[in-house]
Order: C-alpha cells, then sequence, then structure tokens
C-alpha cells in the first residue's frame, strides 16, 4: 500500500517525501486515508482515531484534507474560505500540528494555515486573520474567543469549514476543555453551509477526534 493508491497525488507526495523523509503510509495513515478519501458513503462520516502519539496522526487526517482541497474545481486561494478547524490541547502540540500543515501547504504555495493560541497578541492574530486563510490550527480558549469576538473568523467559516478535527481529546477532556469546545461546536454547527460550490468537499462539517485513550475508532 503506497500513498499514492490511497489517492494523494505525486505533486504532494514529492514534496513531502524530501521534506519528511516517509516512504511509506503507517498503519494509521492508511487506515484513515482510505476512510476519508475513499470513494464510497462513508467518507463523510465522522471519524474516531485511536492512535498514540509518534504514530503518524497528524498525517493521517492533514493529508485527506489537502487532497479533497486541491480537488476542488475552483482555484483555491487564501481569500476562498477556511475549510478546516485543527483544536489541540496546548501551545506545543498546536504549534507542531501547525508546522506539518505549513510543510503540506509549501507544496501549495496559495494555501495558507493560521495558527491561533494564547500567548500571542490577539491584535496580530486578528491581522493575520483578516488576510485569509485555509485552515486554523488552535487551542481551545483562543479558537473560542476568536469565534465569539473576531468578524472575520465567522466570515471565513460560515460556508466553507468541512472538517473539525480534536487532536488528543482525551487530554482536551483531561485538562477541563469540555465546556469550551461543546461552545466552539454549536457556533460551528449555526453556520449556513453552502454545497454548491465546494465539491469534493463533503456537503457536512466531518469531526474528526484522535485520542491515545479512548477505546473503539480505527
Ligand atoms: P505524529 O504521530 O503525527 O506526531 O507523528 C510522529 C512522527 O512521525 C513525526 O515526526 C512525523 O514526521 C513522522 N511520520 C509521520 N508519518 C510518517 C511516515 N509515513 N513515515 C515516516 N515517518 C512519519
Amino acid at each position: 500500500d503506497s500513498f499514492e493508491a490511497l489517492g494523494i497525488k505525486e505533486s504532494l507526495l514529492t514534496h513531502l517525501k524530501e521534506k519528511m523523509k516517509i516512504q511509506k503510509p503507517t498503519s494509521i495513515q492508511k487506515l484513515v486515508l482510505s476512510h476519508l478519501l475513499s470513494q464510497w458513503k462513508g467518507q463523510d462520516d465522522d471519524l474516531f482515531i485511536n492512535a498514540q502519539t509518534g504514530s503518524g496522526k497528524t498525517l493521517a487526517y492533514l493529508l485527506p484534507i489537502f487532497a479533497k482541497i486541491l480537488g476542488m474545481k475552483i482555484r483555491v486561494d487564501r481569500k476562498s474560505g477556511c475549510f478546516a478547524l485543527i483544536v489541540a490541547p496546548t501551545r506545543e502540540l498546536a504549534s507542531q500540528i501547525y508546522s506539518v500543515a505549513l510543510t503540506i501547504s509549501n507544496c501549495c504555495h496559495y494555501l495558507v494555515p493560521c495558527l491561533l493560541i494564547g500567548g500571542e497578541r490577539k491584535k496580530s492574530e486578528k491581522a493575520r486573520l483578516r488576510k485569509g486563510c485555509n485552515f486554523i490550527v488552535g487551542t481551545p480558549g483562543r479558537v473560542l474567543d476568536h469565534l465569539q469576538n473576531t468578524k472575520v473568523v465567522r466570515e471565513q467559516f460560515s460556508q466553507s469549514l468541512r472538517y473539525v478535527v480534536l487532536d488528543e481529546g482525551d487530554k482536551l477532556m483531561e485538562l477541563g476543555f469540555e465546556e469550551t469546545i461543546t461552545q466552539i461546536l454549536s457556533i460551528l454547527h449555526d453556520f449556513q453551509l453552502d454545497n454548491s460550490i465546494f465539491p469534493p468537499l463533503p456537503s457536512r462539517i466531518v469531526h474528526v477526534l484522535c485520542s491515545a485513550t479512548l477505546k473503539g475508532g480505527v
């Protein structure tokens, strides 16, 4: 089983193989890629990934999301909307995920990820958000803060948002973020998505939950 056979284009892979020294998909990547990129109905179902850190879970969910965006018939740039929100329990993890997203984005310079973590001045985050981005990676409190108080984030998410990833879901709960996550999801679920302009992205928001300790899932 290769990344190509699982539906990842050569152009995306050449770059990744060089930059990240990856060759073959890990077992979790095989499972997640075949689920999220399958031609069958199941591709738009929510997904629970049971994976330890170090298993390659970050690429497992990021690669199919990038592949779907690159498969869209419209020309996408940073102003086209934000397609994915990835929430992580700590600044360190959010920064790591962001740097992987940045590496993948380098193969397609018109896709732009944005990092939202506490500890940075909100004003500079707002300025970056105003320029537009296609992915947001952040910690729960700061993501909720922007969703509630930064109009441009709601504008970028509404219509285009299709993937919400909760990374290290077990740790999010352990650190007491349940209420914050519930509030984030309830804001996102109020968006009216426009289904006419984004195939092959799913027509609804797909939730991906990663956890090392919860049982069940792929
Ligand atoms: P993660 O589980 O996402 O934190 O990834 C752990 C490490 O595995 C990271 O340093 C990745 O760069 C690396 N990695 C991810 N996928 C692969 C792969 N298919 N082959 C080799 N290394 C990988």
